[in-house]
C-alpha cells in the first residue's frame, strides 16, 4: 500500500516536471542583455552600453566605477534593459551603484529610471527633465489604456492568423512582446535636478562633471570623466546616424557642439546613438546640422513650402549610409519649421 503511494507520488512528480516543461517551451523566450546592448570598454572603469536594432535598449547608455561608487548615464528605454545593465554592472564590479544621470528626458534614455528609484539610487538631470518626463514623454509612450487597446488588436490578429503563415505570427508575437514591455513602463522622474552649468560628482577620487548645454531638447546634459578624457554625450552627439530632431534647436546646438569640440577636441565620446566615436565623428554630425540648416534656409529663399522642401531636397550623398534614414525628411521640416519661427520647443 505504501509502495503503492510512493510510486503515485513519484507519478504525481513526473506529470508536474512534464507541465512545467511543456510550459517553459512555449513561453517566450527571455530577453538577454547580449540582444539589447553591446558593452564596450571605453577607458579603466568607463564603459558604453551601445543599444543594438530591435533590442529593448533603443538608446546608448553606460557607466563610470570609481573607488567608491558607480555612476549609471541613461537608464534605457524600458525596466528590463535596465536591469540587464545593472546584472553586467554586477559582473565589472562589486562596487554599488551610487548615481543614474539623465543625459535628457526622452523615453529611450529614461524608460529603466523606475529600476533606479526603486533601489534607491538618487537620478540626477536638468530640472527641465523634471518637467517633461511624465508629461512631453507621453509622445513616445501612450496611455495605458492605449496600449492595452492595441495589445487586444494584436491578440485578435494572432488569434486569426492561420498556423501555416509564420512571418505574420512571428510579427505578431513581437508586437505582443513589445506592447508587453511597454506597458511595464512606469514614466518615474528624476530626484535630483539642477538649473545650467556645471556639476561634480566624486566616487570616491574619481571626479566626474556633469554639463549642460542647450541643442537637442533644452534639458541636455554631457558627462565628463576628466582622468579617462571621455564625454558620454547624451543625444546631443550622434555618431554616424540622422538625429531626431522633434525638441531641438539648431540655431543653440551648432554652437554647443562648437563648445564641445573646442573643449574636448583629443577626448572619446559615447553618443546617444551609433558607436563609441572621436572627435571626427561628432564634428562629421555637427556638419550634417549646419548643411541641413543651409539647405532649408536656401528652400525658404527660393520660396518652397515645407512639403516642397521635403519633396525636392535630397539628402546629400556623404550622409546616405547613416543609420536612421527614416529621420531625412522629418529633419527638413523640423528645421524649417525653427527657421521659420513656427517650431513648439519648450
Ligand atoms: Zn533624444
Amino acid at each position: 500500500m505504501r509502495k503503492a503511494t510512493t510510486l503515485r507520488k513519484i507519478g504525481l512528480m513526473l506529470t508536474v516536471i512534464g507541465v512545467l516543461g511543456a510550459i517553459s517551451v512555449g513561453q517566450p523566450v527571455r530577453p538577454k542583455a547580449e540582444d539589447d546592448f553591446q558593452l564596450v570598454k571605453v577607458a579603466d572603469g568607463v564603459y558604453a552600453a551601445i543599444a543594438k536594432a530591435g533590442g529593448l535598449a533603443s538608446g546608448n547608455a553606460g557607466f563610470i566605477v570609481g573607488d567608491s561608487g558607480v555612476l549609471v548615464v541613461d537608464t534605457f528605454f524600458t525596466p528590463i534593459a535596465a536591469e540587464e545593465l545593472i546584472a553586467e554592472i554586477g559582473k565589472v564590479t562589486a562596487q554599488p551603484v551610487k548615481y543614474a544621470v539623465n543625459t535628457h528626458y526622452h523615453l529611450d534614455h529614461t524608460g529603466g529610471n523606475q529600476v533606479f528609484a526603486a533601489r534607491n539610487v538618487p537620478i540626477i538631470a536638468q530640472e527641465n527633465v523634471l518637467k517633461w518626463q511624465t508629461t512631453k514623454n507621453r509622445r513616445f509612450l501612450p496611455a495605458d489604456e492605449e496600449l492595452q487597446k492595441r495589445r487586444a488588436d494584436a491578440a485578435k490578429q494572432l488569434a486569426e492568423t492561420p498556423g501555416d503563415q509564420k512571418d505574420k505570427r512571428t510579427q505578431l508575437e513581437r508586437q505582443l512582446s513589445r506592447l508587453d514591455v511597454m506597458l511595464s513602463i512606469k514614466l518615474t522622474n528624476p530626484s535630483v535636478t539642477f538649473n545650467s552649468g556645471v556639476l561634480h560628482l566624486y566616487l570616491g577620487n574619481r571626479e566626474v562633471v556633469l554639463i549642460t548645454l542647450p541643442g537637442h531638447t533644452g534639458g541636455d546634459t554631457l558627462v565628463y570623466v576628466p582622468d579617462a578624457d571621455v564625454v558620454f554625450t547624451g543625444d546631443m552627439g550622434w555618431a554616424k546616424t540622422l538625429p531626431n530632431l522633434v525638441d531641438a534647436t539648431v540655431n543653440d546646438w551648432i554652437p554647443s557642439l562648437d563648445k564641445m569640440l573646442s573643449r574636448h577636441g583629443a577626448s572619446k565620446f559615447v553618443p546617444g546613438h551609433g558607436e563609441v566615436a572621436g572627435a571626427a565623428e561628432m564634428r562629421e554630425f555637427r556638419d550634417y546640422l549646419d548643411d541641413l540648416r543651409s539647405r532649408v534656409k536656401q528652400a525658404i529663399a527660393d520660396g518652397l513650402t515645407i512639403e516642397q522642401a521635403k519633396q525636392q531636397l535630397k539628402l546629400p550623398e556623404k550622409y546616405k549610409g547613416f543609420a536612421f534614414q527614416n529621420f531625412a525628411q522629418p529633419n527638413i521640416e523640423d528645421m524649417y519649421k525653427e527657421l521659420k519661427g513656427v517650431k513648439q520647443t519648450g
